[in-house]
């Protein structure tokens, strides 16, 4: 093959390859961002904070389910601390747990900066994963991101409303970055929450990478 046959057909073929992608997704402009698509599959998860294990850091705030009379709700998530720092854990990293895309990376009135990540698992179906009250944000939406990689870290929440921790939760469902278990100042019922919300440590204990 010369080479002028060359110019005229790898773009022939690359249009083809394009053309054909599109019209299989059927989305047209969306198929680039089709996060079904998109998201690595994971191989494991890890704890969000100190090493693979979580050693050095414990649920020294709300656990999960844990009653929250500060916020008049069931607690969705952990609060995970260096235990007797303060706030000394305050711009210590904080981890993706699993491969996964970053669906929001921002800041929120109620929760500070806050990171959401959207996991496919291996049985094909899609987990979430949030991490709030950060001190710094290193990962932007839409972004890819490998189980272990540093998103963030750890910081106090609005005007330095907490004592430094990292806020962590494992949804089921694609919630928004700011959800809460409450309804008009209601707290959802325990069976409710438990619908949306999974244990996060329970849940990375059950699925560690092998
Ligand atoms: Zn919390």
């Amino acid at each position: 093959m010369t080479y002028r046959q060359l110019w005229v057909i790898v773009p022939m073929v690359l249009l083809l390859y394009l053309s054909g992608c599109s019209v299989l997704q059927g989305d047209g402009d969306d198929f680039f961002y089709d996060p079904s698509q998109s998201i690595p599959t994971v191989d494991g998860f890890d704890f969000p904070v100190g090493d693979r294990d979580g050693q050095g850091w414990g649920i020294t705030g709300y656990g999960f389910l844990d009653w929250s009379s500060s916020s008049n709700s069931w607690h969705p998530g952990e609060d995970w601390n260096i235990p007797g720092a303060g706030n000394g854990d305050q711009g210590e990293p904080v981890y993706a747990i699993a491969h996964g895309k970053v669906i929001f990376s921002g800041w929120n009135s109620a929760l500070g900066n806050v990171i959401l990540l959207q996991h496919k698992t291996l049985d094909g179906n899609f987990i979430w994963s949030q991490y709030a009250h950060l001190d710094r944000l290193d990962v932007s939406k839409g972004e890819l991101v490998q189980r272990r990689q540093q998103i963030g870290t750890v910081g106090r929440g609005p005007n330095n409303r907490y004592s430094a921790h990292l806020h962590f939760e494992i949804r089921k469902h694609n919630l928004a970055a700011n959800a809460w278990p409450r309804t008009n100042g209601v707290p959802w019922d325990k069976g409710k929450v438990l619908k949306y919300w999974l244990n996060p440590s329970e849940f990375i204990k059950q699925n560690r990478p092998q």
